[in-house]
């Protein structure tokens, strides 16, 4: 089966792990704080924490933010779960905001019409890897003292080229928090891992806290009895990435600009071969905006064909996959109350949506019978 998304792993990686076992450290240690250098020097973030996966990094993200019960934060619901989970976790209430319908991101004017009181957060996804309308969605932030933290786990690598600076910034360095995921399936795999980029020192010291079993020896309450202390300030978990997996973390991001291109390829020969197929609706981006293409999330003009071509599809060898059931539409959100009609374009979405194969190490023998057998069964 030709997989949606795959790891791209080189000698040099496998070299670069193995260095680490020998090594004083094997959990949080000098790695670690390589692989967040490297990071916020990629992104152009001022600081990078990384943790055990991106769903720790949203969780203490959402602990920084200082969410509190009722709380309100406005996401999409054309993601994967965690986006949503992770606020749960901290207590507060998640309002789901409808997308655009073309590009699949949150729509800023639907986000600004859930707006209330109670709203503490913007939630943005950068969905498949293009970012979403970031010069609106600060704006908006800003005029309703919110934050914005953007779940970019598929835009590492993304650009936005901001109206306002008329600077391109790479993604993590332009929202409030911005979070990263490592998963193999994602731009760089460090196996499991997930970080959280900001520019704000406040920030960066809860975010190691939460990560850190909420135990510092920095800012102490009291006064220290000796060099063992150390205080426990807040509940809190150990959500420590190891240095084998940040070892690898450095050695991948050291290639992320040949994968995002390697994939930017993919996404210009699916284009020009699917430009005729009256039946597809493609992936654009938009100006301004350019896409780490996590996803090549193909949309079928007639929804009613998505299950026959799909299972079409994997019958053929190519492991396809829908991205993503709307939120609300899982059972544990139905039993919380929301109802299915909530986001009409993310529903829409979903149902017309098949992602076909897209990743770095994908032969062109491979792309070749993905564009036949697309065509031939669209
Ligand atoms: C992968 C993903 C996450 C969770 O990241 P993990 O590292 O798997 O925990 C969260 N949000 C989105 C949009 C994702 O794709």
């Amino acid at each position: 089966m030709i997989p949606y998304s795959h790891q791209s792993i080189g000698d040099d990686d496998v070299e670069a792990v193995f260095g680490v076992f020998k090594s004083d450290w094997l959990t949080q240690g000098p790695e670690v704080r390589e692989f967040e250098e490297a990071l916020a020097k990629y992104t152009g973030a001022e600081y990078a924490v990384v943790f055990s996966n991106g769903t720790a990094a949203l969780e203490a993200a959402y602990f920084a933010a200082d969410l509190k019960k009722d709380d309100e934060v406005i996401t999409t619901s054309l993601t994967f779960a965690a986006t949503a989970n992770a606020a749960l976790w901290q207590g507060a209430k998640v309002v789901f905001a409808d997308i655009e319908a073309d590009s699949g991101n949150i729509d800023p004017n639907e986000v600004e019409k859930k707006i209330t009181p109670k709203t503490k957060a913007i939630v943005p996804v950068d969905y498949s890897g293009l970012p979403v309308r970031l010069d609106e969605l600060k704006a908006l932030a800003e005029k309703h003292k919110l934050l914005l933290i953007e779940d970019a786990a598929h835009a590492l690598g993304a650009e936005y080229l901001s109206t306002g600076s008329r600077q391109v910034k790479k993604v993590g360095s332009i929202a409030d928090m911005t979070m990263l995921s490592f998963h193999p399936v994602k731009s760089i795999a460090t196996g499991e891992g997930g970080a959280i980029l900001t520019g704000r020192k406040d920030f960066y010291e809860k975010l190691l806290l939460y990560r850190g079993h909420g135990i510092t020896k920095d800012n102490l309450t009291k006064k220290p009895e000796g060099d063992w202390y150390y205080e426990m300030q807040a509940l809190a978990h150990n959500y420590r990435m190891t240095d084998i997996q940040a070892a690898l973390g450095v050695s991948q991001l050291k290639k992320l600009d040949k994968f995002i291109e390697a994939r930017k390829k993919i996404a210009v020969r699916y284009g020009e071969a699917f430009a005729g197929n009256k039946n597809l609706i493609l992936p654009k981006e938009y100006e301004g905006a350019s896409s780490s293409w996590h996803l090549y999330p193909l949309r079928l003009k007639d929804a009613g064909k998505r299950a026959e071509i799909f299972k079409k599809l994997r019958d053929a060898g190519i492991g396809v996959q829908v991205h993503y059931i709307p939120v609300y539409l899982h059972p544990y959100y139905q039993k919380l109350g929301y109802k299915a009609g909530l986001c009409p374009k993310a529903e829409v979405f979903y149902e017309s949506e098949i992602s076909i194969p897209i990743f770095p190490d994908l032969t062109e023998k491979d792309q070749d019978f993905v564009i036949q057998k697309v065509n031939e069964l669209t």
